[in-house]
């Protein structure tokens, strides 16, 4: 029984990371989709939302578990009994950061190995950040996530009437 862990904080969930999760489901029996609380991140939905947005997606995938985590990763990764950690690499600006956080915590924990997954070529320019960006502009981010999480994002974004 192999288990991976897919940590990040989903603010919010793209077909990026789906893109991900879908090729770690081919390489583990169990892929556990980790949502940190990244309180520094000042992330723009609570925890609670983007668990609910990450569970929504993948409830069609048999081996794709959901949790929120906070705290250090590969204690979390020890306590769930996962031997890997899964990040995404989209281009080489991601290498800098991944690298330094795959090696520190091969010093924490080296047990725990990171796999780098790339996402389907299409999905290389994707991130939360300009998402967020566009639906907070108004523009259409139904090509970049799914349509629960476009519509939460439209809700976040709705102007309230004084
Ligand atoms: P974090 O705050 O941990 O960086 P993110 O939710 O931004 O959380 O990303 C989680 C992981 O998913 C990271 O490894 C990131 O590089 C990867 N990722 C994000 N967007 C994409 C994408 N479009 N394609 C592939 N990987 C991605």
């Amino acid at each position: 029984m192999r288990t991976a862990i897919y940590p990040g904080s989903f603010d919010p969930l793209t077909n990026g990371h789906l893109d991900v999760i879908q090729r770690a489901t081919k390489l583990f029996n169990r892929v556990v989709v980790a949502v940190a609380k990244s309180d520094s991140k000042q992330p723009l939905f609570t925890l609670e939302e983007r668990l609910k947005l990450v569970q929504k997606a993948v409830r069609h995938m048999p081996n794709v578990e959901t949790d929120a985590f906070d705290g250090l990763l590969v204690k979390y990764a020890a306590r769930r009994s996962a031997t890997a950690v899964v990040r995404g690499l989209r281009a080489v600006s991601d290498f800098e950061f991944e690298f330094q956080l795959a090696l520190m915590n091969r010093k924490l924990d080296e047990r725990v190995e990171t796999i780098f997954m790339m996402p389907k070529d299409t999905y290389t320019f994707l991130s939360s950040r300009i998402v967020k960006e566009i639906a907070r502009l108004g523009g259409d981010v139904s090509a970049f996530v799914p349509a629960h999480v476009q519509a939460a994002l439209k809700e976040k974004f709705a102007v309230t009437p004084a």
